[in-house]
């Protein structure tokens, strides 16, 4: 078999890669191997939905500004067969809130979304209190509510990419990458479990958790672990005001779901791994006694629902690593490492690998200095306050 781009791993990201190799240009041949279109394990289908321009690296903040607006007309952009493609989308805004202490990062953080022109509003703690009347705000020391952000269906996003992707003829192989093949600096051809092989000029690897694996198939060592972390929905008796999305300093992470509220609280102490167990007692132990602070209403929640799911954790520095030269190839592009981001910047994400895979460059937003070479560079590119 043969294709111009083998794509590895066919989640939001994987799949938004096909979608815009294929938009932008017809004739080149796509192939993204996906091993389970069931989407079982894989880390999109179990996201919460969180899109926010509340970064502090300016190309993050460019990402979600592209994929952000992409987002408001995914359905119509997205549709196939007249079918619009729905993905849910709520703008009921995003909300850091910081202690005291973190004041300056924030008001640093503020300054470069405000420059970059997103419409962000600084709230000192009497105005968040006015604004979010059930909020504890004596220990905080300012937020940033970003109004226009919100959340979506993450599988709905992974479904509209991946089906305009296939009708705008992108085959997709229901199939394991389980070795590639090396000449010099360039990958040559996949293996697949089923014994056949791809050639390709480009392969891109978008395996998410997984890209480690696929590294490991050419030698390459990449700092992108699997790191499990639990999300859960829970239910309030005592009616609360309507809430955006909420983060804070200590990782909590929440937004109003149905009837109820679904978030959590990663950590990074996690051990890595590919481990999809439930620890029942953390959300009593952990995420409850935070919520139970923040808001007095959630002493009486009821959580009635958890899982887990994996982040593909750039340990390095907690940002993407896109484009090639990881073990000296030039034709096998990372897009990976995303570490609890990868849905909200997969259609920046998406297009700006196209672009590269392409031209040979970034047409719409530099991405240079998330490129490889930070690493063996020893130069981290990491996000300042919440991330
Ligand atoms: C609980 C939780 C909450 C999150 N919340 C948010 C959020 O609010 N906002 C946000 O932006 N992000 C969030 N994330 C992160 C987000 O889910 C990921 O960054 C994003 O989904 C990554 O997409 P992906 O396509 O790279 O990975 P995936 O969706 O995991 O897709 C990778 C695919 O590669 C396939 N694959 C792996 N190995 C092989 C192989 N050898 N051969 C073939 N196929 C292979 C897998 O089957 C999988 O389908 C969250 C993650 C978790 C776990």
């Amino acid at each position: 078999m043969r294709a111009d781009v083998v794509v590895i791993g066919g989640g939001a990201v994987g799949s938004a890669v096909a979608y815009f190799l294929k938009s932008m240009d017809r004739s080149v041949a796509v192939t993204v191997v996906e091993r389970d279109p069931s989407y079982e394990f894989a880390s999109t289908p179990r996201a919460s939905g969180g899109i926010r321009r509340l970064f502090s690296v300016e190309e993050n903040i460019e990402l979600s500004k592209y994929s952000i607006a992409f987002f408001e007309k995914f359905a119509e952009t997205m549709a196939v067969g007249g079918t619009r493609a729905e993905i849910g989308l709520t703008r009921n805004g995003y909300l850091f809130i910081v202690p005291p202490d973190d004041r300056e990062v924030l008001r640093r953080n503020f300054e470069t979304q405000q420059r970059l022109g997103c419409d962000v509003r600084w709230l000192e703690p009497a105005a968040l209190q006015q604004m979010f009347p059930s909020m504890t705000v004596s220990d905080l020391g300012a937020a940033v509510l970003s109004p226009d952000d919100g959340w979506l269906d993450p599988h709905s996003v992974l479904m509209g990419f991946r089906n305009k992707a296939r009708s705008l003829g992108a085959q997709f192989l229901a199939d394991d990458v389980v070795g590639l093949d090396r000449a010099g600096h360039r990958v040559t051809a996949a293996t697949l479990g089923s014994g056949w092989q791809v050639t390709a000029d480009h392969f891109v690897n978008a395996a998410g958790a997984w890209a480690k694996q696929i590294c490991a198939m050419l030698g390459v060592v990449v700092p992108i672990e699997p790191l499990r972390r639990f999300e859960h929905f829970f239910e309030c008796q005592d009616p609360i005001e309507p809430l955006p999305f909420i983060k804070d300093t200590r990782r909590l992470a929440f937004r109003p779901e149905g009837s109820g509220y679904t978030g959590g609280i990663p950590t990074l102490a996690e051990p890595r791994g590919y481990n999809f167990d439930v620890d029942r007692s953390y959300f009593e132990n952990v995420v409850w006694p935070a919520l139970a602070h923040r808001f007095g209403q959630f002493e009486r929640t009821r959580c009635t629902r958890s899982f887990a799911g994996l982040y593909d954790q750039n340990d390095f520095d907690g940002n993407v690593i896109i484009g090639p030269g990881a073990g000296g190839l030039g034709n096998f592009h990372l897009l990976a490492g995303f570490s609890g981001h990868g849905l909200m910047h997969a259609p920046g994400c998406g297009r700006a690998m196209a672009e590269l895979v392409l031209t040979g460059r970034y047409q719409t937003i530099d991405l240079g200095r998330f490129g490889w070479h930070r690493v063996p560079a020893g130069t981290p590119l990491p996000e300042q306050g919440i991330i």
